[in-house]
């Protein structure tokens, strides 16, 4: 289906072409080189990480992280169910299998209690998972700190899903740098773009030098092709890194945009009865990269089919939440711990166009299809 108004396009930050320029002029035609390294300080700096390491994809980056925790056949990862699939593909990359988990009503991330739960249970018959790979949805981060206490107490490696979440904070820090990894996303829908990219984040150099190592087909320091174990071709484009260096830039606007349009959706249909927003938690700043709610059809007087439905009419994309991954196919047979949390905010909620795509037209378009004037 193709819309003129896309749910989260990319765009330009300015320095873009100048950047790219430089990087074709320098003759860097390849997956690393001078404006890697500059786009990898850059962004290490930005978030207050010790060392980042720029990969193709988040998708990569998960894997590595999955790979630096000691992942491998057998062993459990620990996935929120209400997120986007790449948080749990990696883990099946490594013959490892995923449990999900379901998320709190309120954050709508990761729920402490179902995890704590889970990892009581576990550990009394002595088999605690491997991992847990924390997502942080829609810009809002998950409740860091009770998380890391759970599990460093239960020996759990944590790992941390950032990709739609660059830009918020937990506590004033950014997320990505409690646990063993951190990773971001640079897809085209994300809150900055490289075309496709992804960035891991570490305090340990000796994790940064391995994800490094198995990045670039896991080469041995040496003249000819020496290799020890098997790698993968996971590096980011120098002329992707031109890109990126430039949208990191405006970071801090491109949230700024994405807040006051979720301050506008708001007050436009917040006091609508049985609408409610993604709430923001006090512990740090929502980037609000989606704007996302739920409709409980019988008290708003319409339903989130019709609305998306709408929408589409004049061209306009939205979408449901994320499916919860014990609900797709492809994970049938996985095991599920928790309520319907996930479940309900699937049936109800909605992503509305965020960015600045949004203009008063397309503004005046959502409302419409909520059935308010504005
Ligand atoms: C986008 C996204 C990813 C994957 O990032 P890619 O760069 O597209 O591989 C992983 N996890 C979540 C939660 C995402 O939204």
């Amino acid at each position: 289906m193709t819309f003129q108004t896309y749910l989260s396009p990319p765009y330009l930050s300015g320095n873009e072409g100048r950047y790219l320029d430089e990087a074709l002029a320098s003759g860097w035609l390849v997956p690393m080189g001078p404006t890697v390294d500059r786009f990898e300080r850059e962004f290490a700096a930005v978030i207050g990480a010790e060392h980042a390491v720029a990969t193709a994809s988040g998708t990569a980056a998960l894997h590595l992280a999955m790979i630096a925790a000691g992942v491998g056949p057998g062993d459990e990862v620990i996935v929120p169910t209400l997120t986007f699939i790449a948080t749990a593909n990696p883990a099946v990359y490594l013959a490892a299998r995923p449990v999900f988990l379901d998320c709190d009503a309120q954050s709508w991330n990761l729920d402490v209690g179902v995890l704590e739960d889970f990892l009581k249970s576990r550990a009394a018959v002595r088999r605690v998972p491997k991992a847990l790979a924390l997502v942080h949805l829609y810009g809002q981060t998950a409740d860091l700190d009770s998380i890391v206490a759970l599990c460093a107490r239960y020996g759990v490696v944590l790992l941390e899903d950032a990709a739609e979440a660059l830009g918020s904070t937990y506590r004033g820090r950014s997320p990505g740098l409690d646990g063993l990894a951190g990773v971001f996303s640079f897809n085209g829908n994300k809150i900055i773009s490289t075309a496709g990219g992804g960035m891991l984040v570490t305090r340990s150099a000796s994790v940064a030098a391995l994800v490094r190592k198995l990045a670039t087909q896991a080469r041995e320091p040496a003249l000819h092709y020496e290799h020890h174990v098997v790698g993968f071709n996971y590096r980011l484009s120098n002329l992707c890194a031109a890109v990126g260096s430039a949208q990191l830039e405006t970071l801090a606007q491109r949230v700024q945009v994405r807040r006051q349009l979720f301050s506008r959706y708001a007050a436009a249909l917040g006091n609508r009865p049985g609408v409610k927003f993604q709430e923001e938690m006090t512990w740090g700043t929502h980037t609000r990269w989606l704007t996302t709610l739920t409709i409980e059809p019988k008290r708003a007087n319409v339903n989130r089919d019709d609305v998306i439905a709408s929408l589409a009419k004049v061209g306009i994309e939205s979408r449901p939440l994320w499916k919860p991954l014990h609900l797709q196919p492809v994970f049938r047979g996985a095991e599920y711990f928790g309520g319907g949390n996930a479940e309900s905010l699937f049936r109800d909620g909605i992503c509305l166009p965020s960015g600045p795509q949004v203009t008063d037209e397309v503004f005046e378009h959502v409302a419409a299809a909520f059935g308010q004037k504005v």
